[in-house]
């Protein structure tokens, strides 16, 4: 068992308020990421719907590292686990709903079932979001794009929680939105988006989705065990690009491996270890650094602890 964030004897699960939703210890974390590695939740909560998720955060105690994941498929979890409490959202978070030109949906919804609703109802502009395979909630913490659109392209206004279940209603403004990223603060949970299209026919929306699906499918390693773009594009510049001049494509560390197919994807063989990712990661920056003065920066969360205990700073 881990116990990482242990005061006294007690397990955490037994310092933890009574929930309306699940609290699992000890709970493997690798089977549910992209990449299928990492270590183990300390405890895993899946709040059965909003006033479960608020009641727990202003009952737990005040020091919890609390960490909100989407369906991880921007993360790598380290192989140590994650102290403390891992909150996923699930089918109490997954409401989609159409008014008029807009979309309202929970933070658990996946994103392509966003777009795929938004074409049922002829609602054009969020056809990027069925490239993207991730939950409304990674999104919004990612400022999420592709084929030209943002999330803060599509955005009207949201609903988080900080980490003391305060409620706070977002506009875009609010954000701080920058190039895969925002500035809002990594405590806070977001709860729900309205996001805003334009009225188009769901045919023409039909024909912009399957030509994002098949670009993504011929330019991407789609079907395989991996976290998408590893690195941000630094400004004026393309990481695939960089990486591949750098001579990486196919560089391997362990299981982990930089794809052939597109260069800013590090791929799980198939017995790599969270360490293996990162450590080639690690590599493919360095060869960077030292083959064109580019430093790049990880476009990929990585959370948890290394499998020796190590508590890593870099999120
Ligand atoms: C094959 C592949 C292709 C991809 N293509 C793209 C692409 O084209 N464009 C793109 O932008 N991304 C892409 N990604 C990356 C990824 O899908 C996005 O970043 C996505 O938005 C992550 O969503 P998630 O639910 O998986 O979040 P996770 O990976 O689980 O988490 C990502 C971050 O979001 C935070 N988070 C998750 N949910 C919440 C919430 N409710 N409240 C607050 N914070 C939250 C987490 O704490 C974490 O910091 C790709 C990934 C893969 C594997």
């Amino acid at each position: 068992m881990i116990a990482m964030t242990q005061h006294s004897k007690t397990p955490l699960i037994d310092r933890l308020p009574t929930v309306q939703g699940r609290l699992t210890p000890d709970a493997p974390l690798a089977g549910i990421t992209w990449f299928r590695v990492g270590g183990k939740a300390e405890v895993m909560f899946r709040p059965a719907d909003r006033d479960d998720l608020i009641d727990f955060l202003r009952q737990k105690p005040r020091d919890l590292p609390v960490t909100v994941i989407g369906v991880a498929s921007n993360l790598l979890v380290r192989d140590g686990g994650v102290p403390g409490v891992v909150l996923r959202l699930g089918r109490g978070f997954a409401e989609i709903r159409t008014e008029g030109e807009d979309v309202f949906a929970g933070a658990g919804a996946l994103d392509f079932n966003i777009a795929t609703a938004a074409r049922i109802a002829g609602i054009g502009g969020l056809e990027f979001l069925c490239g993207v395979p991730g939950t409304l909630g990674g999104a919004l913490r990612m400022n999420a794009g592709a084929y030209g659109r943002e999330l803060k392209d599509v955005l009207v206004e949201a609903e988080a929680v900080d980490g003391y279940g305060n409620l706070h209603r977002l506009r875009p403004g609010d954000f701080g939105f920058r190039y895969r990223g925002s500035a809002i603060p990594e405590d806070w949970i977001f709860l729900s988006a309205r996001l805003r299209g334009e009225s188009d026919d769901p045919k023409v929306i039909a024909r912009r989705m399957s030509d994002i699906q098949n670009a993504r499918a011929d330019s991407q390693p789609v079907r395989t065990r991996t976290g998408g773009s590893t690195f941000k594009n630094p400004e004026g510049a393309k990481a695939w690009e960089l990486i591949d001049k750098a001579g990486c494509r196919g560089l391997k560390r362990g299981g982990a491996m930089v794809s052939e197919k597109h260069c800013n994807f590090l791929i799980n063989t198939g017995n790599a270890t969270a360490a293996d990712i990162e450590a080639l990661g690690e590599e493919v920056r360095r060869r960077v650094r030292d083959d064109s003065g580019i430093e790049l920066q990880w476009e990929i969360r990585r959370i948890g602890i290394a499998a020796d205990g190590d508590r890593e700073a870099t999120p």
